[in-house]
């Protein structure tokens, strides 16, 4: 099985849970909790727990959230490539009212630093490569620079626009054989790429051909996967490359799990897909999206993100045939 490459960000969360979400100017009691995120490293144990070879390459700083990621990833056999940044490593400090929702304060810190020469730095690594999977929470040339490698060496090239509010261009965009953006990063894209405007809560009710004429539009050549939560996911391919699907656009809904938190659903969507595809490239992309599904709902029976990520063993025991 060719490896996955996963180029992005590893965060030290910190999150405290309270009643409310703190007003300007208060000071209030909340319920504290810590442990690993960011989306680049929560889709590399994604992947590696698929299982698929896994290597993550980001940068990280001298200090002891950049011992927990070397820690974290030798636990899931994850081959680091880590930058020595001058920076802290990066961190989320994320307040959860009683309702669930959030405020969320980002301090990239090492993840600003990733250099485009680090993430080149070892033409062997993409050599081999099956999927390079990127996001949007490292320095733009710096996912240029994995997409660029990626497309090389011929590996298939996975961008998870992520998160919404990060800057893209088209450029970057068509460096991506496959991008999969949520309903919020689809409504994004299409505002800024394509000039039509949706509201994100439409996404997912919209009729299929409405829908793939969007995903047209953004990437006309590759394919965009649309997860749209618990309704699931839409796919739409480019008609000169179905990927070995019949159909060039097509829904699969969400398997129905007793869903208890959704952080980082998308990312254990991403990692699980980008090592379907480095197992079984001849297989109909369908297979592949089905079992990301499977992958990402599972994950939400469990707290927290990276940890929260299941075995291959466990998808397919919980879900054969
Ligand atoms: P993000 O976490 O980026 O917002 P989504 O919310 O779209 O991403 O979720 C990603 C994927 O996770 C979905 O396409 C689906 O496969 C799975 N998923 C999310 N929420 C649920 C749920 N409540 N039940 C089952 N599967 C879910």
């Amino acid at each position: 099985m060719n490896p996955v490459i996963v180029v992005g960000s590893f965060n030290v969360d910190h999150v405290w849970r309270c009643a409310e979400l703190p007003a300007v100017g208060a000071t209030i009691a909340g319920q504290y909790a810590t442990g690993p995120g960011g989306k680049g490293f929560n889709q590399a144990v994604a992947a590696a727990r698929a299982g698929a070879p896994t290597a993550f390459v980001c940068a990280l700083g001298d200090d002891p959230g950049g011992a927990l990621a070397r820690g974290l990833a030798a636990a899931d056999g994850i081959d680091l490539r880590a930058e020595a940044s001058d920076q802290p490593t990066g961190t989320a400090g994320i307040y959860v009212d009683a309702r669930g929702l959030n405020s969320i304060v980002i301090g990239a810190g090492a993840n600003g630093t990733l250099s485009a020469a680090h993430v080149a730095a070892d033409p062997a690594l993409f050599a081999g490569a099956g999927v390079v999977l990127a996001q949007l929470e490292s320095p733009v040339e710096a996912i240029e620079a994995a997409l660029t490698a990626g497309r090389e060496a011929g590996a298939t090239t996975l961008l998870n626009p992520a998160p919404a509010n990060a800057s893209t261009s088209i450029g970057l965009l068509r460096l991506a054989d496959l991008i999969s953006p949520n309903e919020t990063e689809f409504a994004a894209l299409l505002v800024r790429h394509v000039g039509e405007r949706l509201e994100p809560d439409a996404v997912a009710a919209l009729d299929g051909a409405s829908l793939h004429g969007l995903c047209r539009k953004l990437l006309p050549h590759g394919t965009v996967v649309v997860t749209l939560g618990s309704v699931g996911v839409f796919v739409s391919h480019a008609d000169e490359q179905t990927r070995g699907d019949a159909q060039a656009y097509y829904r699969i809904g969400a398997e129905s799990v007793a869903a208890s938190d959704t952080t980082g659903a998308g990312d254990a969507f991403n990692g699980a897909l980008a090592a379907a595809l480095a197992r079984a490239p001849q297989e109909p992309f369908v297979a592949h999206v089905r079992y990301a599904n499977r992958f990402a709902a599972l994950s939400t029976e469990r707290p927290g993100a990276a940890a929260a990520m299941p075995r291959h063993a466990e998808v397919l025991e919980r879900f054969p045939g």
